[in-house]
C-alpha cells in the first residue's frame, strides 16, 4: 500500500509529516513519490495564514474528484483539522479520517479504522501530547534531522492561532531529546535542528535543563557537527542563550528572530511584549557575541491600526538591522484571535502595496549581503544534487545560505570548503577548494 503526505506550513509541520511517514513505513507501507499514485493521501495542514488555508481547500477539491474516479483513503491532520474540528466532516464529507496536531501518533490506527469502516476523528488536546515523543529519525541515512523539544505556545500574540490549535507549551524531557540526538549522530547525521514554537521557553518552570544548558550538552555529543534551532521570541531570548552563539562551536551562526513590526504601537496591539528598541538591543547583543551571525525574521504588514508612520518604522528597522532574509506577510485575520475584533482594518490593496515596498527593500539587502560574500571561503554541508543541474551540488553555509557548486556526488553529506564566486538574490555560487580555509561570512 502506498501513501503520500502533502504538507503545508512550517518546519514543525514538516517534522510532524516525517513522524507520520516514519510510523507508516515501519508498518510496511511505502512512500509514493506522487499523490496520483497513492492509496492513502494525508494532508497535513496549517492555519496560521489564510493563504495556506485557501491552498488546502483547493487541494481538497482535487482530492474529491480523484476519489470519484478511484478508491483512495483521504485523511486531514494538523492545525486546520483542529480548528475546524466541529465542521470538518460537514465541509468535506468525503474525508476518511482527521487528526489534530496532538493526535498524529494515531495515524496508523486511523487508516486501519477506515478499512474496518470506523472512521477516526481525533482532536485530543495538549494533555495527551504523545505526538512530540515520536522519533521520526529512524529511517534511511540522511544528512540533517529535526528534533522536537517542545510544542504549543503560551504567548497569545493577538494575531496568532497557534495557542488555540496547538495548545499550551509542553516541553519534552531533556534525557529523551539527548538520547534521540545521540542515536541520530551514531547514524552519521551531521546537522540537528531543534524545533519548538518558542524554544526560549523550553523547560520554563520545570526542574530540567533550561534551553542554553540543553544546547551545551548537545554541543558535546560526538558526531553532531551543526546545531540549529527555531523559533525564538525576542522577549524571551536570554543573555545566556546569546552567549551560546559565542561559546558553542557547533551552534550555527544563524538565528531566526521574528520582529513582526517596527512600531511600538503595533507591537503593543500584537501583544508581543517588547519594543522596537528592545529588539534592536537584542540584535546588538547577538552581534557582539557572534559578529558574523546571520539574522532572519518574520514580519507582518497591514495589521489593524497600522498607518503610514507605523509602516515607515518597520521599514527603518529593516534598514537598520540589515536582515539576511525576511519572511513577510500581509496580515490575514484568523479565527479565535483577539485581533479579529480590532478596529482599523487596513484595506487589502494598501497592505499589499506596503508588502511589495518592504519586500523590494529586503531583496536589495539580501542581494547586497550575498554579493559581499564573494571571495570568501565558507563551510558548506552538502545536502544533495541541485534541482537545476545534475552536475551541481547544493548545500548550506553555517549561516543557512544556499550554495551551489560543481562537484562529485560522493561529497553529499560532507562538509566542504567552498569559495563564493557569485552572490545572487537568493543563493550563492561557489567553487570547491582543496585546502580547507573556512571563514564564516
Ligand atoms: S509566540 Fe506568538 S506568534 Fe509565535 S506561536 Fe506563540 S502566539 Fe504565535
Amino acid at each position: 500500500m502506498y501513501f503520500y503526505i502533502e504538507t503545508f506550513g512550517c518546519q514543525m509541520n514538516e517534522h510532524d509529516s516525517e513522524k507520520m511517514a516514519s510510523l507508516l513505513m515501519e508498518s510496511g507501507m511505502k512512500l509514493s513519490p506522487q499523490l496520483d499514485c497513492a492509496d492513502v493521501v494525508v494532508v497535513n495542514t496549517c492555519c496560521v495564514r489564510q493563504k495556506a488555508e485557501q491552498k488546502f481547500y483547493s487541494l481538497m477539491g482535487r482530492l474529491r474528484s480523484i476519489k470519484k474516479r478511484r478508491k483512495i483513503i483521504v485523511g486531514v491532520t494538523g492545525c486546520i483539522a483542529q480548528m475546524e474540528k466541529n465542521h470538518l466532516y460537514e465541509r468535506l464529507p468525503f474525508i476518511d479520517f482527521a487528526l489534530g496536531p496532538s493526535s498524529i501518533h494515531n495515524i496508523l490506527h486511523a487508516i486501519r479504522n477506515v478499512m474496518d469502516y470506523k472512521p477516526l476523528f481525533d482532536f485530543s488536546d495538549n494533555g495527551g501530547a504523545p505526538s512530540i515523543f515520536l522519533n521520526p529519525n529512524k529511517g534511511a541515512h540522511r544528512i540533517k534531522a529535526y528534533v522536537s523539544i517542545m510544542k504549543g505556545c503560551n504567548n497569545f500574540c493577538s494575531y496568532c492561532i497557534v495557542p488555540y490549535v496547538r495548545g499550551r507549551e509542553v516541553s519534552r524531557e531533556s534525557k529523551d531529546i539527548l538520547q534521540e540526538i545521540e542515536a541520530i549522530a551514531r547514524r552519521g547525521i551531521k546537522e540537528v535542528t531543534l524545533l519548538g514554537q518558542n524554544v526560549n521557553s523550553y523547560n520554563k518552570g520545570r526542574d530540567d535543563l533550561p534551553f542554553p544548558e540543553l544546547l551545551k550538552t548537545i554541543n558535546s555529543i560526538e558526531g553532531v557537527d551543526r546545531i540549529r534551532f527555531v523559533t525564538s521570541h525576542p522577549r524571551d531570548i536570554s543573555d545566556s542563550l546569546i552567549d551560546c552563539f559565542g561559546a558553542l562551536e557547533k551552534l550555527c551562526e544563524h538565528i531566526h528572530l521574528p520582529f513582526q513590526s517596527g512600531s511600538d504601537k503595533i507591537l503593543s496591539l500584537m501583544n508581543r511584549g517588547y519594543t522596537s528598541h528592545g529588539y534592536r538591543e537584542k540584535v546588538d547583543l547577538l552581534r557582539q557575541a557572534c559578529p558574523h551571525i546571520a539574522i532572519t525574521a518574520d514580519c507582518i504588514v497591514g495589521f489593524p491600526g497600522e498607518d503610514e508612520d507605523d509602516f515607515e518604522k518597520t521599514m527603518r528597522l529593516i534598514e537598520d538591522v540589515q536582515f539576511d532574509g525576511l519572511f513577510s506577510f500581509a496580515y490575514s485575520p484568523r479565527p479565535y484571535t483577539k485581533a479579529l475584533n480590532y478596529d482599523g482594518a487596513v484595506p487589502r490593496e494598501i497592505a499589499l502595496g506596503r508588502l511589495a515596498t518592504l519586500q523590494k527593500l529586503q531583496r536589495n539587502i539580501t542581494h547586497a549581503k550575498n554579493r559581499a560574500m564573494e571571495g570568501y571561503t565558507v563551510d558548506v554541508l552538502v545536502e544533495g544534487t541541485s534541482k537545476h543541474s545534475p552536475y551541481d551540488l547544493t548545500g548550506r553555509t553555517r549561516t543557512n545560505k544556499i550554495v551551489n557548486f560543481t562537484g562529485p556526488e560522493d561529497l553529499i553529506g560532507k562538509n566542504v570548503a567552498v569559495t563564493i564566486i557569485k552572490g545572487y538574490a537568493n543563493s550563492l555560487r561557489g567553487e570547491k577548494v582543496r585546502e580547507k580555509e573556512v571563514m564564516h561570512a
